[in-house]
């Protein structure tokens, strides 16, 4: 290995519709927004300053925040400067680019390496990194292709597909966050099995770490006395509706509660979706829908919580169920996407194999009547995501960076995609 990258290395992130800086758990903020901030603060630690490149979402919002240890947020106007539906930004992304481009130019900076998060700012990392002859990461977060197939109804356009086949074809290196992301890029994205590196999402240790049951739900008034959550943006691919129907099923369960967390006035038609479909089931009195709760208030859920369930139709990562593990609360979650592989099925949790009610409904049975296991799945759980530190993830992909400034991977300016 050649030169450590802490010598000489300053990284400029495209993140454009992921601000940091917004609540997670409202429509548009939620996983890769928690990713950003933690890896940035991670890298500033080890004295690599970090660039993270947004679109401006607000007039208000100043030109640049200092992110701590060197990183600082800059954002960049792209259309007007107010919310825009994510899939209307495309049109903006040339505008992006010319102004990561003249920030570069009027602060004289040189930055070493490009990361860009999800297939809008893969556009973007593809054309600033050609300018300025750097090598390329791209971390997709979703893929369009992978949606597609996950749920019924879902429609990622083939503009979205396309464009991330082109970015997969054109970066210097694919960042997946499981190994199953990993094999959805070699199989749909055409990805040579050397350019796919898989680093996985993180956890902070030091937040989401247990507090005892009974004091998290007397500090939060909770009165039920068995208790599931739901953590995470409200859209379809969720599945939400399927934990409805679970609880419909297991009405028998005395005292049984679910607390939904996430979803603000943009998701305000899923919420309102998910709670008509509460009312005709009849479980409107067992479930809270909560809105959207800081993330530093969150570990009070999971504590309170006997388990923690995630239904998803769809997950590359799925950071809340490592969340949960990290607080000592055994989780049951559909077995897709990166869920196969953050959790170990029949050792901190279940994993389901099909999106129907049934089987949730027969292992959270199981587990809410047997506090041993509970318990015991509870400490594996935690044991286990200590893997997933950020601290670890961060030095993860510090390595990468290494690799890729030691075979010193130049991109041809030829290579940059067309406006
Ligand atoms: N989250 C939060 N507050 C909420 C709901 C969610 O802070 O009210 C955070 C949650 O802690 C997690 C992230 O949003 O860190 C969701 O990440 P995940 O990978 O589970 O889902 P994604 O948003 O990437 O689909």
């Amino acid at each position: 290995m050649g030169v450590r990258v802490a010598e000489k290395v300053r990284v400029a992130m495209i993140s454009v519709h992921g601000c940091p800086l917004l609540r997670p758990g409202g429509r548009e903020a939620g996983g890769m927004n928690v990713y950003l901030r933690a890896v940035s603060r991670e890298l500033g630690r080890r004295g690599i300053p970090v660039d993270v490149f947004t679109r401006c979402h607000e007039a208000e919002a100043p030109s640049m925040v200092d992110l701590g240890g060197g990183s600082r947020l800059i954002h960049v106007v792209a259309g007007r400067q107010g919310p825009v539906e994510k899939e209307r930004l495309y049109a903006y992304l040339p505008q992006f680019r010319d102004g990561v481009l003249e920030f570069q130019r009027r602060e004289g900076v040189h930055y070493h390496i490009v990361h860009s998060h999800y297939w809008l700012s893969g556009w973007v990392g593809q054309a600033v990194s050609a300018a300025w002859s750097v090598p390329h990461v791209v971390t997709f977060h979703t893929l369009g292709e992978s949606k597609n197939r996950s749920r019924w109804g879902e429609r990622e356009s083939s503009l979205r597909i396309e464009t991330e086949r082109r970015v997969v074809a054109q970066a210097d290196k694919v960042v997946a966050c499981s190994p199953e992301e990993r094999q959805q890029l070699l199989n749909l994205y055409w990805a040579g099995s050397q350019k796919v590196a898989v680093i996985p999402c993180g956890v902070d240790l030091g937040l989401f770490r247990p507090m005892g049951r009974d004091r998290a739900r007397r500090q939060l008034g909770l009165k039920a006395s068995k208790l599931l959550l739901y953590v995470g943006r409200l859209e379809p691919l969720k599945g939400v509706d399927i934990l409805l129907r679970v609880v419909s099923q297991l009405s028998e369960e005395e005292g049984l509660h679910l607390m939904v967390v996430g979803g603000d006035a943009a998701s305000a038609g899923e919420t309102e979706r998910l709670r008509r479909i509460a009312w005709e089931l009849g479980v409107q009195n067992q479930v809270s829908f909560l809105g959207t709760v800081d993330h530093e208030a969150l570990p009070l859920y999971y504590s309170a919580a006997d388990i923690c369930v995630v239904p998803s139709y769809y997950e590359s990562f799925g950071m809340v169920a490592v969340e949960a593990l990290a607080c000592g609360t055994p989780v049951v979650a559909a077995r897709v996407g990166g869920l196969r592989s953050t959790i170990r099925d029949g050792e901190m949790g279940y994993l389901i194999p099909w999106h129907c009610p049934e089987p949730y409904a027969e292992r959270l049975e199981l587990l809410l009547g047997n506090e041993s296991l509970k318990r015991s799945f509870g400490r594996a759980g935690r044991a286990w995501v200590e893997r997933f530190s950020w601290s670890l993830i961060a030095e993860q992909v510090l390595a990468l960076y290494e690799e890729l400034l030691d075979s010193n991977t130049v991109v041809p300016p030829s290579m940059a995609l067309p406006a």
